[in-house]
């Protein structure tokens, strides 16, 4: 029997939540390298929340993903076959191949790893680019002094639970927000922060502002909506806030209801004098090898703790994906595309 190939392609734009049928499971043939390129096998694939991003063709930083075209994502795959001189059969390399089971590279963008310096997947998460987007974040923008508080959204995720270990490093108070009483003692316990609030919580206000007696130096903005509402009126004056996500609006389709918030917001922004940045982490590409040497040393060290959530077999990649969005993750969401033996 041959075997075949799969890839994901994007079957039609969701509109709001997306829905299993908004993707399709099509097979190829595995293709063969020409000279210069790399047969790769896919062992993980990244799902990542900017993913709902490329699925729509709304304006944005990036170009969506056409439909019929293959689902982008970054990958961690082994060579299985090479006519390229900087790569060889049983090498594992970092790229972003997409939802797929194999790809052809000429090598531009790929990254060797060393699995004797621990899991491969790491390179997805925490040693990756969420690492590397609470890293950048936060010390480019959000700049935690010693003493000061720290506030996170999505706090158990790839990104948030980085943003407090990382506050915490610095000597600032970390607090955490996150969906339900199991992920806050995960974060409070295990992570170490020094506390969080869980914001499906009826009274979930009253507990942030309990939880921040001094106020809120910087907050790490990951979700938006009714979170953001409970952060704005605690700000000190000079309060940083790094916009990395809104995830709570990715699958919006209409404006959310109730008052116009906008006054109240720009009234905080020019009282308090507030700093309010968007970024995307390829904005610090720059700080790549600052970020890859501390964080590595602050693993080695147990001084950052991380937690993978892996949904084995390709054909759970869409699950995965609309699951991340309804907070169903906990820990960065992977998938497990083929065994990986490498470490
Ligand atoms: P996570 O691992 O944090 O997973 C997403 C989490 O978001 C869910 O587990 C859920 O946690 C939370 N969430 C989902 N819906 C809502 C909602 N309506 N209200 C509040 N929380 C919600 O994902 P990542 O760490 O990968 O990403 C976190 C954020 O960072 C996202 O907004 C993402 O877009 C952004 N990002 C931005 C980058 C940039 O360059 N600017 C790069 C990478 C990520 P819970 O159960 O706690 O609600």
């Amino acid at each position: 029997m041959v075997e075949t190939a799969r890839r994901i392609v994007l079957a039609s734009r969701p509109v709001g939540e997306p829905k299993p049928s908004d993707f399709r499971d099509e097979e190829f043939p595995i293709p063969t390298p020409k000279s210069g390129e790399a047969l790769l096998r896919t062992l993980w694939l990244s799902i990542d929340p900017y993913m709902r991003g490329r699925m729509s063709d709304a304006p944005s930083y990036a170009k969506p993903v056409g439909v019929g075209e293959v689902m982008e994502g970054g990958t961690v795959s082994e060579v299985v076959a090479s006519n390229n001189d900087g790569f060889a059969p049983g090498d594992i390399v970092l790229g972003r191949t997409g939802w797929q089971t194999h790809a052809l590279s000429d090598g531009r963008g790929l990254r060797k790893l060393d699995p004797k310096r621990g899991p491969v997947s790491l390179a997805l998460g925490v040693l990756g680019m969420p690492g590397m987007t609470a890293y950048t974040g936060l010390l480019e923008i959000g700049k935690p002094q010693p003493g000061e508080t720290v506030v996170v959204s999505a706090a158990s995720g790839a990104v948030g639970s980085a943003v407090g270990q990382i506050a915490k490093i610095k000597g600032a108070r970390a607090v955490g927000i996150a969906g339900g009483e199991k992920k806050c003692r995960y974060v409070k316990n295990e992570l170490g922060f020094d506390d969080c609030v869980d914001y499906r919580a009826p009274d979930f206000p009253a507990r942030l502002k309990a939880a921040c007696p001094k106020g809120i130096d910087v907050y790490f903005e990951n979700v938006g909506g009714p979170v953001f509402d409970a952060v704005l009126p605690l700000f000190n004056p000079f309060a940083r806030m790094p916009v990395c996500g809104l995830i709570a609006y990715y699958n919006a389709i209409s404006a959310p209801e109730g008052p116009d918030r906008l006054p109240a917001l720009m009234r905080s922004v020019l009282t308090k004098r507030l700093t309010v940045r968007g970024f995307i982490v390829t904005d610090f590409a720059a700080r790549t090898d600052d970020f890859l040497r501390d964080m590595s040393t602050w693993l080695r060290e147990g001084r950052i703790k991380y937690r993978e959530d892996i949904v084995d077999g390709f054909e759970n990649a869409p699950r995965a994906l609309i699951g991340l969005l309804r907070g169903e993750n906990f820990g960065k969401q992977l998938v497990r595309v083929a065994p990986d033996t490498s470490s």
